[in-house]
């Protein structure tokens, strides 16, 4: 019996003997309730970083907690194999990307392994897998046959160096390739693309059910598919029989217009330009051309524009205004061109001013009171209310203008009311080798004629002819290219593209459920039992993307009869990054790096996976440290020795507990209160930090007694099986040894992985809580509710969660805590 804490003599057995006992194979309660417990798959780069060990920890607390709840939990994991970067590492050393791919799985396999989390290791997937990448080709099939596939015009970034289209990651500062330099351009291809505008609606609505997801994520979402209902209207131009078509959502205001704005890459602006104009305007034009769109349109962007020397036509009342260019207007949204009204509303006026163009009121308030005259307007009047200066619609109410006067413009062939989207469909051609090739073959005759379903999976070719330039990669390969047309058997050509890896991660978590089925994606009665998915952890940088696309791919499954609900998941959990120890984002180009490999090896798995939940709530970013991380395994110290110089407390367990007031009462209040605290931690706000708090109070008590009679010793043993099974979760290698070897519990056979979590005496955790006023520096910062027996520790993480307190602290160091018990901490901060 070793009674030195040392991790390394004890994680690795027992991650033996939790895959030996099967104890995370999923479906081994089949009468309990389920729970799926997914974190987002890793891409396996070379090395684990510090933000995948953070994903992976507490999603396993989760899984495990779960676990001891008593659920069937389904806890996988797999690999999001294909894509970009092993392609790139080809191009500089020339290894094959499949070979390269199936080393950084096996690395990062044992990575994972060696942090002890609760994956279900028989269902590992990997989307390189032929066995995986066929279903993507599959649901390709299904989607094409029912028209949510489609060829289509789209726009890529061509490279004028390397004469190929690349990637929107490859497009590096001033619009240049990464690899070569050279300028990138639009580029006008033929693409495939999933219909997903078809399910703009439906994705929307389903936002409104998706109550335990981060509000900002669902927001995010919401404007990504930006539904505006307006009307679309002609503007004539003057002396030209051209046409400029605008969207608004504030037709009631078209009598306030009092110009015109073109994107710069309207395809109008070089046709309206007047000759005295051309060269001021093509130079504003070129500029924008090499401004990034976040920079053009952004906030604080300043507006700029440029008068082409056009005038557009007000098809309401025949009026002339003229026509601007301005870096706010994108051509990619609505129609590229907007009416500008700066009385009603506040960027046109400020553009207004600026290039002293007129201002005129043409709503007033509906409530009463008068707006003044447009010269003397110092805020836009963007609400509804009552319209003059109008013509006919003086004196109509803003709703019942934009019915009326869409109705005119439809009437007059002027115009109509419309439905705006921000969504575009999803183009998911890529001119890439490491990706699923498209089922699709060519024919001089039949056009495109897809793969049939027998005949797949269409292999990628062992062949890795990258060169980075010209032809996609497959083109280069006449054994890849050469196939028979599957309708009439003449020679065709193999289509040469391949998927988007997003693909790949838009049902994988499908996949899990019957992960070697070789007749179908994956089974839909394993489906009925285990989807949705009932928690979801990953990184809010996929608001838009993987977490939309998702979510698209099962309205789609369900289509397909595949899946029996429309969302994929239930609660959506997203973490925050983890920054190097000087507070920047971890960077080669800082030196502040830190992976978890040396850290596992000299700390164990169980402390880093404590300094992970311990630092902060999941949601927040963390700053590594080095000084919380040997605190932590400090902690991990204590508790051991606790144990063993309480070993005596475990034998005869008979003993009534002591119920006379005094510190074995308070002991015994304590002990129930944590596992309240504990269990709570868990909930809808998930807060593991002030959990391992609550667990060292717990040890200062049981330090600050000595147990003599058997009831004391009855209370302490009481505690400690507590602390061992709620510890579990967070430090699982050390509750396990614990347990067995120091508890006495090795007899008994059962993993405490496998023990049922502890539960509370209502009676005993009934305690006052108080209000504790916290302080930065002597000033009052914010207030925490805390029970009135939390003690230093408890209550500082607490504090530093509050977010007014965060932000006083940040970027600082603490250099002393004065705490008074129930009722006040001050930080002194330098
Ligand atoms: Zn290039
Ligand atoms: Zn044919």
């Amino acid at each position: 019996m070793n009674e030195r804490y040392d991790p390394q003599s004890i994680e690795a057995r027992w991650q033996a003997r939790w895959s030996e006992a099967g104890t995370f194979r999923a479906g081994r309660r089949p009468g309990a309730e389920k729970r799926y417990v997914l974190e987002m798959f890793p891409y396996p780069s070379g090395a684990m970083h510090m933000g995948h060990a953070r994903v992976y920890t507490i999603g396993d607390a989760l899984a495990r907690h779960l676990h001891m709840k008593g659920f069937d939990v389904l806890h996988p994991i797999g690999f999001d194999a294909l894509g970009l970067p092993a392609e790139n590492a080809a191009l500089k050393d020339g290894r094959h990307p499949a070979e390269r791919t199936r080393e950084n799985i096996d690395a990062f396999r044992r990575e994972l392994k060696s942090l002890g989390f609760s994956f279900d290791w028989e269902r590992e997937i990997a989307t390189c897998d032929p066995e995986y990448y066929r279903w993507n080709q599959w649901f390709f099939l299904k989607m094409l046959e029912r028209g949510i596939v489609h060829r289509r015009i789209g726009k890529a970034n061509w490279c004028t160096g390397c004469l190929t289209v690349i990637a929107n990651e490859q497009v590096v500062d001033d619009n240049r390739c990464e690899r070569c330099g050279s300028p990138v351009v639009d580029k006008e291809i033929p693409e495939w693309a999933f219909r997903i505008t078809a399910y703009a609606d439906d994705l929307l609505a389903g936002l409104d059910t998706l109550g335990q997801w981060p509000e900002r994520i669902t927001t995010m979402q919401r404007n990504w598919i930006g539904k505006s209902v307006g009307a679309e209207v002609d503007f004539g131009v003057a002396g030209s029989s051209e046409r400029v078509k605008v969207f608004t959502t504030r037709v009631d205001t078209i009598h306030g217009c009092t110009y015109v704005v073109l994107a710069p890459e309207h395809p109008l602006v070089e046709k309206l330009t007047v000759p005295a104009r051309r060269a001021e305007v093509r130079a504003f034009v070129e500029r924008m051309r090499k401004t990034d769109a976040v920079d053009r349109t952004g906030e604080g962007a300043p507006k700029e524009g440029v008068f082409t020397g056009a005038e557009a036509v007000n098809p309401y009342n025949g009026e002339k205004v003229p026509v601007w260019i301005a870096n706010f207007v994108l051509a990619e949204y609505g129609t590229g061109a907007v009416m500008s009204v700066p009385a009603h509303d506040q960027r046109d006026l400020e553009f207004a001013r600026k290039y002293r163009l007129p201002v005129r009121v043409v709503i007033q308030p509906a409530s009463g009171g008068r707006l003044p005259a447009g010269d003397a307007l110092e805020k836009a009047f963007t609400e509804d209310g009552r319209l003059e200066a109008s013509g006919p619609f003086d004196g109509l109410a803003s709703a019942a203008a934009r019915d009326r006067m869409a109705a005119e413009a439809q009437a007059r062939g002027f115009g109509q009311a419309t439905v705006r989207w921000h969504l575009r469909d999803w183009g998911f051609s890529r001119q890439r080798y490491w990706g699923t090739p498209i089922p699709i073959v060519y024919c001089d005759d039949h056009g495109a004629v897809p793969v049939p379903e027998k005949d797949l999976p269409v292999l990628l070719p062992p062949q890795a002819l990258i060169t980075g330039t010209g032809e996609p990669p497959l083109a280069k390969v006449p054994e890849f290219v050469n196939a028979k047309c599957p309708r009439c058997g003449k020679p065709g050509r193999r289509e040469t593209e391949t998927m988007d890896t997003f693909v790949d991660s838009s049902w994988y978590y499908a996949r899990y459920l019957s992960p070697r089925d070789s007749t179908r994606p994956f089974d839909p009665a394993a489906a009925r039992r285990w989807l949705p998915v009932d928690v979801y952890v990953g990184g809010p940088e996929h608001a838009v993307m993987h977490l939309l696309y998702f979510r698209f791919w099962h309205r789609v499954m369900h289509q397909l009869g595949l899946v029996q609900e429309d969302e994929p998941c239930t609660r959506l959990v997203t973490q925050g990054i983890v920054n190097g120890p000087d507070g920047r984002k971890m960077s080669k180009r800082w030196g502040n790096v830190v992976t978890p490999r040396p850290m596992v090896e000299r700390f164990g798995a169980d402390t880093v996976r404590m300094f992970m939940l311990f630092a902060s709530p999941p949601e927040k970013d963390i700053d590594w440290s080095d000084e919380q991380v040997e605190g932590l395994f400090r902690f991990l110290g204590r508790v051991w020795r606790l144990f063993h110089a309480r070993q005596g407390c475990f034998g005869a367990e008979e003993a009534a507990l002591p119920d006379a007031a005094g510190p074995w009462l308070e002991l015994r209040r304590r002990t129930h209160r944590t596992v309240k605290r504990v269990t709570d931690g868990f909930g809808a706000d998930l807060k593991f930090n002030t959990s391992i708090a609550a667990l060292m109070e717990l040890v200062n008590e049981l330090y600050a007694l000595e147990p003599v009679a058997e009831p004391e010793r009855a209370a302490v043993r009481e505690a400690l099986v507590a602390l061992a099974t709620l510890l579990a979760p967070f430090a699982p290698h050390a509750a396990e040894e614990l347990w067995h070897e120091v508890m006495g519990k090795a007899a008994v056979g059962r993993l405490l992985a496998a023990e049922p979590w502890p539960g509370f005496d209502p009676a005993l955790v009934a305690a006052d809580t108080v209000t504790i006023a916290v302080q930065v520096n002597g000033k009052l910062r914010g207030e925490v509710q805390a029970p009135a027996a939390a003690g230093e520790a408890e209550v500082r993480a607490l504090a530093e969660a509050e977010e007014r307190v965060r932000a006083h602290i940040a970027g600082k160091t603490v250099r002393k805590v004065v705490f008074v018990p129930r009722r006040l901490m001050n930080f002194v901060v330098g």
